[in-house]
């Protein structure tokens, strides 16, 4: 009897251990979704760390947003550290720029300008623009820390005022004024549509590194070769596979593909915003997120390359870089002929690129050949063809990239940094520093595939830094009432209201003076009013529709609303479908088990890069 109790002590304890053993040897799995550069760095850094991992992107192809370009502009290690090592360790070559593209040049009424000729040739117009980057670069020097932007309730406050309404108190020349919202149109959004604190905060975040730095190098082929290189690394990715639905319990996520499901121990989300909130989620998001989800603001900006047999333009030499045009170009550089010919890539970015919704390709293309024949009149003769790409009105992007509109900071501050349960979130709109990058995409599959190991071992994301961001909203808030008057007379200049502290530096001067960076970094209004200069009273507007003189594509039809799919009632996932899984049409032959899929073993192919679909 002793002996029978004593082997089955024995058996017990030879279970339990191996039990555990096996809990402990169990590949741990994650399901990414979104095969853009943010999904594939997540999938290639959690397989590297031993996951098992399965990639589901919606489109055929891999890759998801990049331009029209065959040869992108990559910045050096100083502006864009994470995309130049992951190019070192797939040994992708870049070409370095030459030295005539790494200053931006200026198409004014159709007459182009270097930098430094815009300094003899128009020396107003040069004289506004050192001005307002003078302006802007104070402006940027109050932010301390760019990771927490509305560190005070002054610079909180930001967020509240538009760019536009900020430019219009430096009271630039109107051909100036033209450059230097084509330049905020193209690099964020409309300026009437963008927070001044993200503009200020994105400002500082740049701080230091020049255009020659942003445009060291090109990458041959662009963006898909590198998305390429990830997708050779990869086991496991699933090609025109949209997920509609995710389910996550304490066990685990089951992601749904139509009928078919995965399951995996957690998930990486690597989709934009939009396509996000076409996803039913169960349990479903708060109502933060939800309304992040709904109001985030996208920066606009499509694409356009006109192809012609040979330049149009003077010399081809000098028109390249980056050209802000003055006249309804938008911004525009000369593509290597890569595809052969002589291609010119137009950027519509902002306003522009709303009002030119309401036409067809063929006529939003006549639309900008007018002008450029206006300016080359042998562009017609010589034109041969165009590629147009819309990301603004794209289901799956529902825009270019982030752009934090008027008080979005306030409300969404690096709130998709922050797990919900099992899934993490990827994407360049959850990078606090380098949004509408590739910097930040990368950046973005590193965090969320980190935080997805954390999450294994245990730890908790707890959402305690929205209490400091709620605080510092009412502050904000409190201090952005125009009935407060001190704060914005003193940021505009004008009138003689006192703040309700009664802060002695609210009756400062109005007028513009450098500032020294650590008076900046105060929440000291006098600041402000001295960095505004002296102006009429203060005007804070929500986000007016650009005035159009720019645009002047012939009828203006109603902007097209930036419409963000509501988000979908969480419903619950049907249980494992026995339905096929999803045709890979791009993805031939290499087979690998996919991640418990819970009717069977999907078959898993690898898929091709290439360039993504239009
Ligand atoms: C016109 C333009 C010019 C740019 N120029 C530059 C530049 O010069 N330099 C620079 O650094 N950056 C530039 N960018 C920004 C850069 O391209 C992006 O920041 C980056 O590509 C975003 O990568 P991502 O992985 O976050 O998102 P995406 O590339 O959008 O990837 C998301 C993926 O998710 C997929 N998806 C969506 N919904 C689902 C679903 N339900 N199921 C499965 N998959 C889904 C999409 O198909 C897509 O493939 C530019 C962007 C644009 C639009």
């Amino acid at each position: 009897m002793a002996a029978a109790w004593v082997r089955l002590c024995a058996l017990v304890l030879i279970g339990v251990s191996s039990g555990a053993a096996l809990a402990k040897d169990k590949t741990p799995s994650a399901i990414v979704v979104g095969g853009g550069l943010a999904g594939l760095t997540a999938a290639y850094e959690l397989q590297n760390k031993g996951w098992q991992v399965t990639l589901l992107e919606a489109k055929p192809g891999m890759g998801g947003r990049s331009g029209l370009a065959t040869s992108e502009w990559i910045g050096n290690t100083k502006a864009q550290p994470v995309l130049n090592q992951y190019l070192d360790r797939f040994k992708l070559e870049t070409l370095p720029a030459p030295e005539f593209v790494r200053t931006p040049g200026y198409l004014i009424d159709g007459e182009y300008f270097s930098a430094s000729d815009l300094a003899t040739k128009q020396p107003a117009t040069a004289e506004a623009l050192k001005r307002y980057e003078k302006t802007l670069d104070d402006l940027a020097r109050s932010i301390d820390d760019p990771m927490n932007p509305q560190a005070t309730s002054t610079l909180f406050a930001l967020d509240q005022i538009n760019v536009s309404t900020w430019l219009d108190k430096l009271q630039l020349p109107a051909t100036a004024r033209q450059l230097v919202n084509q330049q905020i149109r193209t690099r964020y959004d409309e300026p009437s549509r963008l927070s001044l604190l993200y503009f200020a905060q994105q400002n500082r975040v740049y701080r230091g590194v020049s255009d020659r730095d942003l445009r060291a190098a090109r990458l041959p082929g662009g963006s898909p070769v590198l998305a390429q290189a990830f997708v050779k690394q990869l086991k496991t990715i699933k090609t025109s596979s949209p997920v509609t639905a995710i389910v996550q319990d304490k066990d685990g996520v089951t992601v749904k593909v139509g009928s078919v499901g995965y399951q995996a121990d957690y998930l990486v989300m690597a989709v934009p915003l939009r396509a996000l909130a076409r996803i039913q989620m169960t349990p479903g998001l708060d109502g933060q997120h939800l309304a992040a989800l709904k109001g985030t603001n996208y920066g606009w900006r499509d694409q356009l390359m006109l192809k012609f047999k040979k330049p149009v333009w003077e010399s081809r030499a000098r028109m390249s870089g980056e050209i802000y045009s003055n006249a309804g170009l938008g911004m525009l550089w000369i593509e290597p002929a890569l595809k052969g010919g002589a291609n010119v890539v137009i950027n519509l970015s902002g306003d522009n690129a709303r009002l030119l919704q309401a036409f067809g390709d063929k006529q939003m293309v006549d639309q900008v050949l007018i002008r450029l024949h206006a300016f080359y009149p042998q562009a017609r003769g010589s034109f041969t063809g165009y590629e147009v790409k819309r990301y603004s009105t794209d289901a799956g992007t529902g825009g270019a990239y982030l752009a934090y509109g008027p008080g979005q900071i306030s409300k969404y501050w690096r709130l998709w940094e922050r797990p919900v349960q099992r899934i993490t979130f990827a994407g360049e709109h959850t990078d606090a520093l380098y949004p509408g990058t590739l910097e930040g995409a990368l950046r973005s599959g590193q965090r969320a595939a980190s935080q997805v190991q954390d999450l294994l071992a245990g730890k908790s994301f707890d959402p305690a830094k929205a209490a400091p961001v709620a605080a510092a909203a009412a502050a904000g808030a409190a201090a952005a009432k125009p009935s407060k008057g001190g704060f914005f007379s003193n940021m505009f200049g004008g009138s003689d209201d006192k703040s309700e502290k009664g802060d002695k530096a609210d009756q400062a001067p109005a007028k513009a003076e450098p500032k020294k960076d650590d008076e900046a970094r105060q929440d000291k209004p006098g600041f402000f009013s001295r960095l505004f200069g002296g102006a009429d009273k203060p005007e804070v507007k929500a986000a007016p529709i650009a005035k159009a003189e720019e645009v002047a594509p012939a009828p203006a039809p109603a902007p097209a609303p930036q419409a963000a799919p509501a988000p979908v009632a969480p419903a619950p996932v049907a249980k494992p479908a026995p339905a096929k899984p999803a045709a890979t049409k791009a993805t031939p032959a290499k087979h690998a088990p996919a991640h418990k899929p819970t009717h069977k073993p999907t078959q898993t192919k690898k898929a091709n890069t290439q360039a993504k679909a239009g």
